[in-house]
């Protein structure tokens, strides 16, 4: 019996639970994207690692990031052993302690501030407002990350912020949308372009719950979608081959 060849995926590795409504997304997203792109049947091998959201944000709030980053640390060594050859770390804020995450396992992250970066500069644009936490609109590890590649990154002013971050955990974390809180964030993000803002990163994993490029003048970065597309594009990259 002669096989047709069909393209061997590598398994991705998904990190979340933080929070699983955006982890959902990151299933469906990545399972959409092998469909598109292998047609037919074909969906995406993947493993995902799901963690209890209340411990991690615990942590958070306590400033405790090193016993965060063990948290995650020890679930990416369980993708790795399970078998994923790519990891992708489903949360924005987390990327705090990537470095800790890439250390403890031999295969690749993702990291979503790359792909994210990527997809800006695709764009032609160098001069972007981020949305997110608290912890990654006003601490470095994001912004420089983006700052790497070239991009200069605008937040919101404190009330704004205090504003999304406050719509991310009791809103969008718990599967809540509300009209109200798009529409305050479609003037947050008019602020930002006022400021200068040519795009706005969505830097955080639900926002693409609640908003999207209908509600704001300039191009939006949805960083859920440009993560998954990325580690889609990892799985299928390489070689075709017989499998039976
Ligand atoms: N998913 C969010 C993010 O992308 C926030 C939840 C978290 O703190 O991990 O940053």
């Amino acid at each position: 019996m002669i096989l047709s060849p069909v393209r061997r995926q590598r398994v991705i590795g998904m990190l979340g639970g933080m929070s699983w409504e955006s982890s959902a997304e990151y299933y469906r997203l990545a399972n959409e994207l092998v469909r598109e792109r292998l047609g037919g049947l074909h969906s995406a091998r993947c493993i995902l690692a799901s963690l209890d959201f209340a411990e991690v944000e615990r942590l958070q709030v306590a400033g405790e990031w090193a016993e965060a980053g063990e948290l995650l640390a020890d679930a990416a060594r369980g993708l790795e052993a399970a078998g994923a050859d790519l990891l992708v770390l489903c949360t924005n804020t987390m990327h705090k302690v990537a470095d800790q995450v890439q250390a403890a396992v031999d295969i690749p992250l993702l990291h979503l501030a790359d792909a994210t970066a990527a997809a800006v500069t695709a764009a032609g644009i160098d001069t972007v407002g981020l949305l997110g936490t608290a912890f990654t609109m006003e601490q470095d590890f994001y912004r420089d990350r983006l700052a790497g590649h070239g991009l200069r990154v605008l937040v919101p002013p404190a009330d704004d912020r205090a504003l999304v971050h406050r719509v991310i955990y009791e809103e969008l974390c718990l599967g809540v949308v509300r009209e109200e809180s798009r529409e305050a964030y479609r003037q947050v993000i008019r602020r930002l372009v006022d400021a200068g803002a040519q795009g706005v990163v969505l830097g955080c994993t639900e926002i693409e719950l609640l908003i999207g490029s209908d509600d704001s003048p300039v191009p939006v970065f949805p960083t859920t979608r440009l993560h998954v597309q990325a580690a889609v594009t990892a799985a299928l990259a390489g070689d075709d081959q017989a499998v039976g």
